[in-house]
């Protein structure tokens, strides 16, 4: 089997799929790896390395040869019609909202493996994109907020007096939250932290921060794990505690998300106009329609009141030369399992439940079961 990693297109990705110990380990598994020159450049691996390990270094056009193609996006027009007619290819495909881009996946012919769908249970932990990135995410948010904010995050104590700790409030306190708790405590803030599912509590608390939560929301589990969207009286006692909480805070940084729907507003314009001059907001959910009201996406923004919202793009991809160490793992960990030990023959099994899970497009079709309707 012929595997190629591109050099991603768009602009705003710097992470590259694969690294020379994932080569190593795919040549090992009798896979012959084809890598796109330059591609690993952005993630400070050169093409050399990339040899070293066993890989051939190409060129985009090398697309056309091979069975399987490991990417961070979705393809493009452009790359699919590069592509096999019968390729798989295996990438973050953010799928929602893009349902004509994913039918056009599926016209090309190729199979596409949807990573975010990745099941979340412990066979395929080291599989999970979202984890290894949202990790990385959390952490570089608290690193971009205390670079823009003009005071120190931890107390100092000394000669010519007292410096106070920054107060870090962090609101959805999944992966990326839990890093943001944990480097925030680490930098010497004081962190307070939020989420909707009461299991939060505990690995909040764990992490030396104080969970904020009203009564009148119980618990918000969702599927998988994740959060379900609240209901209206349920958002409402949300803002009103959050709202007096906020006032207080000198960085906020937002995760929220939920599955296939839009991030929910927990951060009003009012909250911000709350806030005191110099402090500052990451809205990490900027990409999914933002956590907080006025962030906008690829910028960071002073309000009236002189808070800064960062909005920054792709922040796994300001942490590129980690992210991609971590993401091509996990496209190694669930290549390895379509590999027969002994024979060291590939196949792509549609009933092994986690290309069910992951399977977006086979055949000419969409068949993902949450997109029965592009499939129509
Ligand atoms: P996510 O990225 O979907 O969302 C981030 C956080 O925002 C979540 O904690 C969610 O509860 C919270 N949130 C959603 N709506 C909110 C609202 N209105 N207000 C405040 N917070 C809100 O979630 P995630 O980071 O992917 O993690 C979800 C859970 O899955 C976590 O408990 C995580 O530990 C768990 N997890 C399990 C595995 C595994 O078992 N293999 C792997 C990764 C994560």
């Amino acid at each position: 089997q012929r595997l190629f990693v591109p050099k991603e297109l768009d602009a705003n990705e710097p992470r590259v799929a694969a690294s020379p110990d994932t080569v190593k380990r795919l040549t090992g598994l009798g896979f012959e790896v084809i890598v796109e020159k330059g591609a690993g450049l952005p993630s400070r691996i050169i093409d050399s390395d990339f040899e070293k390990a066993g890989a051939k270094i190409g060129s985009a056009g090398d697309a056309a040869k091979a069975d399987i193609i490991l990417k961070l996006r979705r393809p493009k027009a452009s790359e699919l019609k590069t592509y096999k007619k019968d390729a798989i290819v295996i990438a973050s495909m953010d799928p929602y909202g893009n349902e004509g881009e994913i039918a056009a996946m599926a016209k090309a012919g190729v199979t596409g493996l949807a990573m975010e769908f990745m099941p979340r249970i412990t066979r395929a932990q080291s599989m999970d994109v979202l984890s290894s990135q949202a990790n990385l995410a959390g952490y570089r948010a608290v690193i971009d907020a205390a670079a823009e904010y003009d005071r120190a995050l931890p107390m100092m104590m000394t000669a010519a007096g007292t410096v106070p700790a920054a107060k870090v409030f962090v609101m959805g306190a999944g992966v990326a939250g839990l890093q943001a708790i944990a480097t925030a405590r680490r930098l010497g803030a004081v962190v307070t932290a939020t989420d909707v599912r009461a299991a939060a509590g505990e690995q909040v608390q764990s992490l030396g921060a104080k969970f904020i939560m009203t009564d009148a929301l119980k618990d918000a589990s969702g599927e998988g794990g994740y959060a379900r969207e609240l209901t209206d009286e349920e958002k409402k006692a949300q803002s009103e505690l959050v709202a007096e909480h906020i006032a207080k805070q000198d960085i906020v940084i937002t995760t929220a998300l939920i599955p296939g729907r839009p991030a929910p507003r927990l951060v009003t314009a009012d909250m911000v106009k709350s806030m005191r001059a110099g402090s500052v907001i990451v809205d990490l959910a900027v990409e999914r329609g933002g956590n907080v009201e006025g962030a906008v996406a690829g910028k960071v923004v002073t309000t009236a009141n002189d808070v800064k919202i960062i909005g920054h793009l792709n922040v796994p991809g300001r942490v590129a030369a980690s992210a991609s160490l971590l993401y091509a793992k996990n496209l190694f960990a669930f290549l390895e399992t379509m590999v027969d030990k002994e024979t060291k023959e590939f196949a792509l099994d549609p009933e092994d439940e986690l290309v069910k899970a992951t399977m977006l497009t086979h055949g000419g079709k969409v068949v993902h079961p949450n997109f029965a309707d592009a499939a129509a």
